[in-house]
């Protein structure tokens, strides 16, 4: 048989089995091109966006394969969670970390060959001993998930990933899939090399995810700000805080002023707390919870509704990530920014702080993110440039292009502000300069002769709405800088802004509709019996499977079962995320639920 006809007869059996097992109707993006090279017995690197469905890469391949996939990843919840999902499916999986009681059993059963999926992580893979373990029984793929661990140029870089090498070695035959969400074209190049994956092997999807809404502002009062966006979108939140205090005070403020389950999760909580407070966040279908980046790494929970930043984040590639951790399962979900002026300020200072190899990289990644802040374009345009893609100018889904900004040439402005900064001594805070700017007579501006100076009183009238966001903006593209004390300081292009030889271009923020209660539109029908009443269900299942809701089957799911209202099995079996297991498990109840409405 030609190559070619050997190929469509293994992507149509891949079919039959993604409809069996998974109960989806198709393959999404470029899964096909890795599953059928992974049936194929070809190494690949995927790199795909949060929510594209890479596990399902592997998973399915498992599953129809004679031989065990062994999956190499870095955190023992994220492979529970991944063990879950693939026994619902009727998936053979098991994970070998320290925290199973059942190693014993687990052992034997892929001594037996009775294993699809087995986890493990990077530290005990590499170890001799796994490998001579691993001969017992054939092994038909290697996939090595959050790959970019392998690279010192990825973000999060594992030196026991680069130890994984002589185990992959030792079966050459067997072919590897590496996965990823993240990586930059350095990184991608380095993976490949480091994992011994042909260049064609390299399969990348594009990076959007149309489905979650951007938006960055100001942020004026952040517990009434999320507070206000935990009402416009109900379900499970993450709201990412700077510091561990920041962290309990707004987690405990969020859940005075929302009266709404709202949990803290850092690195300084005891362990067991913060192992608890993630799985109740995981189980949920409501909860928010505020954590430090500590958190979200293991977490696939898929219906996230909002990620909220209450300050910036590390960089573009972070806030991908971050912000990458909303809306897996399609639905749509919010990523909500908010950035003070000090958050930049404070950043550059630490610049100072690194060793001097490292800073022009650094201001590099805080510039861009400036950019991201700053625009009054598409935010989702800059995020996909800056990844090497040519997006659409607008994409219609996010806060800039939803409702315009005003931008105006604040040039002149910003020199009355920096030439105050420098004649005040470069040691104020912006409150302290905004005074001697307007002309406002206080005790310290007379004590330290700032009334005589001749910037006092040069802004007046409407230039003065300016000086805030102006500050800001100058803030975050580094002419102005934080001192020490808490001052401001020239920086960046400041010498240049005074000269004339440098523009200021501001972004003002649209009047705010004040009192409008905005509701996301939820695809989920609002007041319907039988969808609310399949939901009910869908919690008890869980409870009783001792699972999250979402593992039963997706919100998206539960509307087919409401809409279409199947009247047998058969009808069942038809739903997008129904496969045979599920059917079996759950079709009944269902069903019974279905015939009462
Ligand atoms: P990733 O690991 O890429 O972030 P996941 O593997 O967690 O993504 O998958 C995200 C969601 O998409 C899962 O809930 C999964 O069930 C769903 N999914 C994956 N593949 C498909 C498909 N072909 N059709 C419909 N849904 C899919
Ligand atoms: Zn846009």
């Amino acid at each position: 048989m030609p190559q070619e006809t050997i190929e469509q007869e293994q992507l149509e059996k891949a079919r039959e089995t993604l409809r069996r097992l998974f109960g989806f109707d198709s393959f999404r993006g470029r899964q096909a091109d890795v599953v059928s090279r992974v049936l194929d017995g070809q190494s690949a690197l995927a790199v795909m966006p949060t929510g594209a469905g890479k596990s399902l890469t592997y998973q399915l391949p498992a599953a129809m394969l004679d031989g065990t996939c062994v999956v190499i990843s870095p955190l023992i919840a994220l492979m529970h969670d991944q063990l879950r999902s693939a026994r619902a499916n009727g998936i053979r999986a098991a994970t070998l970390t320290s925290a199973d009681a059942d190693w014993r059993e687990t052992m034997d059963a892929y001594r037996a060959g009775e294993l699809d999926l087995l986890y493990v992580a990077p530290e005990r893979a590499s170890q001799p001993q796994f490998l001579d373990f691993l001969t017992a029984s054939p092994i038909v793929l290697f996939a090595i998930d959050e790959a970019h661990c392998v690279s010192e140029w990825g973000h999060d870089f594992r030196p026991d990933y680069r130890a994984l090498r002589p185990l992959l070695d030792a079966f050459a035959d067997v072919p590897r899939l590496a996965l990823t969400a993240t990586a930059d074209q350095r990184t991608r190049a380095d993976i490949l090399q480091q994992l011994g994956i042909p260049e064609e092997g390299l399969v990348l999807a594009g990076f959007d995810r149309p489905n979650i809404r951007y938006s960055i502002r100001h942020r004026d009062n952040p517990v009434r700000q999320i507070t206000q966006i935990m009402a416009e979108n109900p379900g499970p939140g993450i709201v990412y805080a700077p510091t561990r205090k920041k962290v309990e005070d707004l987690a405990a403020k969020l859940a005075a002023a929302s009266g709404k389950p709202v949990l803290p999760y850092h690195a300084g909580l005891d362990p067991d707390v913060r192992a608890r407070n993630q799985a109740a966040f995981v189980a949920s279908e409501e909860m928010v919870i505020v954590a430090t980046i500590a958190f979200g790494m293991g977490i696939d929970k898929p219906d996230v509704r909002f990620v909220a930043h209450a300050g910036i984040p590390k960089s573009i590639e972070a806030y991908y990530q971050e912000t990458g951790r909303a809306g897996r399962d399609g639905d749509p979900a919010r990523a909500e920014m908010m950035w003070g002026a000090g958050d930049f300020a404070q950043a550059r200072q630490r610049l100072a702080e690194l060793p001097q190899a490292r800073q022009g990289e650094e201001r590099t990644r805080l510039d861009a993110l400036a950019g991201l802040v700053e625009t009054a374009g598409c935010r989702r345009a800059i995020l996909l440039r800056h990844f090497g893609e040519d997006p659409p100018r607008e994409c219609g889904n996010c806060d800039n292009c939803l409702s315009p900004p005003g931008v105006t040439d604040a040039t002149t402005t910003a020199r009355k502000l920096l030439s105050a900064v420098y004649r005040t001594g470069q040691s104020f805070g912006f409150g302290h300069i905004q005074k001697v700017l307007t002309g406002v007579e206080d005790e310290r501006v007379r004590q330290r002769g700032h009334d005589r100076l001749s910037v006092f009183g040069i802004v007046e009238g409407e230039e003065m709405r300016v000086l805030q966001p102006l500050s800001r903006a100058l803030q975050a593209r580094g002419s102005l800088i934080a001192t020490e004390h808490g001052g401001l300081a020239l920086g960046g292009d400041a010498a240049s802004i005074l000269k004339g030889d440098a523009e200021v271009m501001i972004v003002l923020p649209p009047k705010r509709e004040r009192g409008r209660k905005r509701r996301d539109a939820t695809p989920n029908p609002v007041g319907d019996p039988l969808f609310d009443a399949l939901r009910e269900l869908r919690r008890d299942l869980a409870q009783e499977g001792k699972v999250p809701p979402y593992v039963i089957c997706h919100d998206a799911t539960l509307r087919e079962m409401a809409r279409f209202k199947p009247s047998s099995l058969a009808e069942m079996s038809n739903l997008s995320g129904i496969g045979t297991k599920k059917l079996e498990a759950y079709g009944d109840a269902f069903l019974a639920v279905i015939r009462q409405h």
